[in-house]
C-alpha cells in the first residue's frame, strides 16, 4: 500500500529503529513508547486489520507471535513478562491500518482497560 506508513517503514522509506526483520515480518520501536520496551511487529505484506484477515493470512499473523517471543528474549523481558496487543478499529484505538502486534514490557502492567 503506497500511502501506508508501516509499508514505508518496512521498505526503509521512513526511518525507524528496527530490531528485527526477515522475509515475513519486521519489528521496530514505537515512536511514542508506552513502556520501557515498546516494539511493533508487523507483517511485511500489507493487511489493514484483523477484520481484513482471511484464512490465507493465518500463518502470517500467527508468525508475528513467534517473532514477539524471540524479541522478548532479546530485550531481556521474557522472564519478567510482557504484554501483546493488537488493536482493531476505532473503539480499540487503532490508528495505523497495517496489522501490528504491540510488544510491551519492562514495567508492571496495570489491569486491562
Ligand atoms: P495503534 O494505536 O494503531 O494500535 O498503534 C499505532 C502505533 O504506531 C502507536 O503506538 C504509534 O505511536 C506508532 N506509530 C505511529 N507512527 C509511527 C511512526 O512513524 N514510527 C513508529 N516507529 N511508530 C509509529
Ligand atoms: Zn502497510
Amino acid at each position: 500500500m503506497s500511502d501506508c506508513i508501516f509499508c514505508k517503514i518496512i521498505k526503509g522509506e521512513i526511518p525507524s529503529t528496527k530490531v528485527y526483520s526477515d522475509e515475513h515480518a519486521t519489528a521496530f520501536r514505537d515512536i511514542q513508547p508506552a513502556a520501557p520496551t515498546h516494539i511493533l511487529i508487523v507483517p511485511n505484506r500489507h493487511i489493514d486489520s484483523i477484520n481484513a484477515m482471511t484464512a490465507d493470512d493465518e500463518q502470517t499473523v500467527g508468525y508475528l507471535f513467534s517473532v514477539a517471543k524471540k524479541i522478548a528474549a532479546q530485550e531481556g523481558i521474557a522472564e519478567g513478562g510482557y504484554r501483546l496487543i493488537i488493536n482493531t478499529n476505532a473503539d480499540a484505538g487503532q490508528t495505523v491500518f497495517h496489522i501490528h502486534l504491540h510488544l510491551l514490557g519492562g514495567r508492571r502492567m496495570g489491569v486491562m482497560a
